[in-house]
């Protein structure tokens, strides 16, 4: 073991034998020039692409600028940004930071901090759901409670609890005078496109309400118009007190932000919470990019009818090959193919990716199909058929082992 030869880069990702030198729109084109339809944005991320035009434009004016500058002073770019997501969603206010798991650290933070400051400091726990996805921190994977995350890591952080997702039973039974908040993705992302009933989210809702607990969206992963509205949860009649963003919200530059309401945020006094980036002028400048693209007159409507085609297509495949593709699972642009019993995931995200489509595999045997938002017909077509070539040949093994086996004696 300690001899092993050790890359440079810690090996904390499998990753694929694949370097992309160069990305536009929706393709990403290899060392070798070797060209690839980006299905997977980057887990999510590059939402409009690679190298837009308007992003382009608005990071290279704010490098010629000012890069950074700390949050001892204003920020111009941070406080329009913060506007921007105040006006378009629940919130009140905005606390700006680098990743996911940095803004769901904020949203722990704040629940706690204002039970604290209403006078319940008993209220510590934060209540969280089977298969979800909170990130790597050492609170966000006592959060997300999945073993494979924690192990060897212990001690898990106390302050967590976790419930099947949609059992109201268990919820009512883990609910008690230390519960602060409520933390649930609208949508599973790694958990594997699990698509969280609204019904669901507005039961939470009431129980928040009926016993002063606060309610805790993580749109790192479904937030910035990836389901087709600006914010998933959007879809509900069910709002959230606090909500954590990432993911798309900087179309490739890191970024997240942690929104809440100003019943909330008041707990949250000078001195109580910081960043040195977060909020910093280039990573603001390109989110406010982004919102003027999602903004856009008509973009959100574009995002429900490419996702309206995508998934006819994909229900189509799933319906012609039942023995590869289980069911088609999510909403908006952010679709999971369920793969059937026999065949696992992996094996379709490296074969697809042979064929030149890229994707990415979640729980639950998914493959993820996360495409950028600005794809047409064009792209779709193409998506599709990749897979169908595919699958058309994995059908065909699979008759012929049933064959064989049939008529081996
Ligand atoms: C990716 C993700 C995170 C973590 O984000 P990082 O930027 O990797 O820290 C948290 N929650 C959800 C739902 C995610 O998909």
């Amino acid at each position: 073991m300690l001899n092993a030869p050790m890359p440079s880069v810690l090996p904390v990702y499998k990753r694929a034998p694949v370097t992309f030198e160069r990305g536009e729109a929706a393709y990403l084109f290899d060392r070798d020039g070797r060209r690839y339809l980006d299905f997977g944005s980057g887990i999510a991320v590059t939402l409009l692409g690679h190298a837009h035009p308007h992003l382009v434009d608005v990071l290279k004016a704010q490098a010629e600028r000012l890069w950074h500058c700390s949050n001892l002073y204003g920020i111009e770019a941070q406080e329009q940004l913060a506007d921007r997501l105040v006006e378009h969603s629940f919130a009140d206010t905005a606390f700006f930071c680098n990743s996911g798991a940095e803004a769901l650290e904020c949203a722990i933070k704040m629940a706690r901090r204002f039970q604290h400051e209403r006078g319940q400091p008993e209220r510590k726990t934060i209540i969280t759901f089977d298969g979800a996805f909170h990130g790597r921190t050492m609170a966000t994977i006592s959060a997300g409670a999945n073993p494979k995350h924690l192990d060897g890591f212990e001690p898990v952080l106390p302050g967590f609890a976790t419930v099947p997702a949609g059992d109201l039973e268990a919820l009512d039974q883990v609910i008690d005078q230390t519960t602060a908040a409520l933390l649930i993705e609208p949508i599973q992302g790694e958990g594997g496109i699990r698509n969280i009933d609204f019904g669901f989210l507005e039961a939470l809702r009431r129980i928040a309400d009926e016993q002063d607990l606060l309610l805790i969206y993580d749109e790192v992963q479904c937030g910035m118009g990836r389901t087709g509205k600006l914010f998933a949860y959007e879809w509900s009649e069910a709002t959230p007190d606090i909500m954590a963003l990432a993911k798309g919200l900087g179309g490739g530059f890191p970024i997240g932000a942690c929104l809440t309401t100003a019943r909330v945020a008041g707990a949250m006094t000078p001195g109580t919470h910081g960043s040195t980036f977060g909020g910093n002028p280039l990573a603001c400048a390109v989110a406010n990019g982004v919102l003027d693209v999602l903004l856009e007159g008509a973009f959100l409507d574009h995002v429900q009818e490419a996702a309206a085609r995508l998934q006819t297509e994909m229900q189509r495949l799933a319906e012609a090959y039942p023995g590869i593709v289980a069911g088609v699972r999510g909403r908006g642009l952010m679709l999971g193919l369920e793969i059937a019993d026999g065949v696992t995931n992996a094996d379709i995200v490296t074969r697809l990716m042979d064929n030149g489509l890229l994707t990415v595999p979640a729980a639950d045997n998914v493959v993820r199909l996360l495409p950028p938002l600005i794809i047409g017909e064009v792209e779709i077509e193409e998506a599709i058929s990749s897979m169908e070539a595919l699958f058309k040949e994995l059908d065909g093994d699979k008759a012929n082992n049933v064959a064989e086996l049939e008529t081996t004696p």
